[in-house]
């Protein structure tokens, strides 16, 4: 087992190697701009595994009852050979993994309705689907750079690695809980000062350790964005910090994402008729997520076509429909150049317009508010190499390649009815709009399915509710769907929906104990006083040498 580029060249990596690949591309970055960035394939593509293991022949009763850890461990190491990491090792780092998470069956599913399920990924440390994937990543590197650093005297230059990230809220504090505390890494997340939700400005600021480096940056989310991109395309400072990004697009992050749908599907089939069948719902953004189920489903995962969700960011779902990948809806009029900002008021069907910046739409799921999804290109390498190039992977990579260059300097490319089918047979998609979130919010409140409790939904997950919603299948397939977050975490869309529900209390129904006194807790934060990159370079620099100067040599 190797890794290969979606776009070929002849490197081949380990896994070690392809972990550590830290391509920058957090939303909404397009592809043109990740090519000048460290650590991508040199001609721009994303490492696929050479072949998809297979699992023992008898996988599903065999695994039927297995703790979260020990599934997590079967499927992982499938794809991590002992000569990456040695199996106590790696069962080891997984157990420490997912030892931060609060609840017992770490991935829980909760049945909302007689054919559907709640798949509860938000049981990590900030209460997103993220830390399922940070949580590991963070380990992996801790345990790779120790292996690295093993033997070095005091004093001896050291393996470091300088995390860079900038976060409009929602993902800096999975990215801060996956290496706080880490050895030999340091963290920098950039948000925008004054602009970010209260209780996830709180997240992040709170956390103390001393590798931990918020900042708040005088500007937009797209400032620190912009400064991000220039402190990763400076190479002499990139070469002395090692620099590195934990953006979704990194292997080890997608691989430990398949386990919870094995997990969920495991739990499922123990609740359903023996002959039931399951079908996954996920809230899509960058198309990670839900990546990692096409992988399960590869690996032999029985599932119906999964539902790709998306909000009014819905260039899948324009896919879906027309086999075209295009980065600005050309049925729309408002299209915007790249960096644009535009704000359109009041549609003509008086409904409220969505703010526009830069092509991409702020709804209310903006984890999800993307223009391109960078993990899209790995899907369509195997769509290509089983409708069009008979299996040949050189092939399949240079056809992708066409298209990446394509979508690069057309804004769009499309594909043969071929792969259109392919695509079709293995996914549905569906758009759904912020009226529709919040709709859906409030119905899974109040008017829950007869036999059911209330459930306070988060408007991602909502997405994915409506979504399932729109594609009911038959009574004998059971939906899961995937809770990307937990509502406390998106609290102003929630308490929006719910505003005119008098049995609603946000304090009760929705804050979890350990968001109780956070806003009090002690914080800290470097205030950024300009965007220029200049000012943040000298905060990572003066922190490496006071780190420096305390005994820790960076290399
Ligand atoms: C990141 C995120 C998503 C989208 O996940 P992708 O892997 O980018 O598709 C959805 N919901 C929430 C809450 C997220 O944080």
């Amino acid at each position: 087992m190797h890794y290969l580029s979606t776009r070929g060249g002849d490197d081949k990596l380990s896994f070690e190697e392809v972990s550590e690949r830290f391509e920058y591309t957090e939303q909404p970055f397009t592809l043109p701009c990740q090519a000048i960035l460290q650590g991508l394939a040199p001609n721009g593509g994303l490492y696929i595994p050479s072949e998809i293991p297979q699992l023992p022949a008898n996988w599903e009763t065999e695994w039927a009852n297995l703790p979260f850890e020990e599934l997590a461990y079967n499927l992982t190491s499938l794809f991590v050979p002992e000569s990456s990491i040695p199996a106590d090792d790696l069962k080891e780092l997984i157990k420490n993994s997912y030892s931060t998470f609060r609840h017992a069956e770490r991935t829980p599913i909760t049945q909302v309705g007689s054919n559907r399920y709640i798949l509860e990924l938000f049981h990590g440390p900030t209460f997103a689907f993220k830390d399922v994937a940070l949580q590991f990543l963070g380990n992996l590197f801790e345990y790779f750079l120790k292996r690295r650093n093993a033997g070095k005297k005091a004093g001896e230059a050291r393996h470091k690695l300088t995390i860079v990230g900038a976060t409009s809220g929602d993902t800096g504090s999975a990215a801060i809980y996956g290496v706080r505390g880490k050895e030999d890494i340091s963290i920098f997340i950039l948000h925008p000062k004054g602009r970010v939700s209260p209780i996830q400005e709180a997240q992040m600021t709170t956390v103390l350790d001393s590798n931990v480096h918020n900042c708040a940056v005088k500007g937009t989310f797209d400032d620190c964005q912009d400064i991000v991109k220039s402190l990763f395309s400076d190479k002499e400072f990139n070469d002395k910090h090692k620099l590195g990004a934990v953006n979704s697009i990194n292997w080890a992050r997608i691989l430990s994402q398949i386990t919870y749908y094995f997990y969920s599907y495991l739990q499922a089939k123990k609740q359903t008729p023996s002959d039931s069948q399951i079908q996954f719902v996920v809230p899509t953004g960058n198309f990670g997520d839900i990546l990692a189920g096409f992988y399960a489903k590869k690996l032999g995962l029985p599932s119906q076509p999964m539902v790709i969700a998306t909000n009014a960011n819905d260039i899948l779902t324009r896919f879906w429909k027309s086999g075209v990948y295009e980065k600005y809806d050309s049925n729309q009029h408002v299209q915007p150049v790249d960096a644009a900002v535009q704000v359109s008021e009041g549609a003509s069907d008086g409904k409220q317009a969505l703010a526009v910046v830069g092509g991409v739409k702020a709804t209310l799921s903006p984890a999800m508010d993307i223009l391109v999804s960078s993990n899209f290109e790995r899907l369509l390498w195997y769509i290509v190499l089983e409708s069009m190039v008979d299996g040949n992977q050189v092939a399949a990579s240079a056809q992708v390649n066409e298209w990446m260059n394509e979508l690069k300097s057309n804004g769009r490319f499309s594909v043969p009815e071929a792969a259109l089918n392919v695509f079709r047979r293995d996914f549905k998609a569906a758009r759904v709009s912020d009226e529709e979130t919040t709709q859906t919010i409030k119905q899974y409140f109040s008017e829950p399915e007869k036999g059911f409790g209330s459930y306070t939904v988060d408007p991602h997950t909502a997405v994915g509710l409506k979504a399932a919603g729109v594609n009911a299948p038959d009574s004998n397939t059971y939906q899961i769907c995937l809770a990307t977050a937990h509502a406390a975490k998106f609290s102003e869309a929630v308490e929006h929906a719910l505003k005119d529900q008098s049995q609603f209390n946000f304090e009760k129904d929705v804050l979890p104990k350990e968001f109780h006194g956070l806003m009090d807790k002690q914080r800290r934060v470097i205030d950024i006083d300009g965007i220029a990159p200049e000012l943040t370079k000298e905060v990572i620099e003066s922190k490496a040498s006071k780190e420096a100067a305390e005994g820790n040599v960076g290399v």
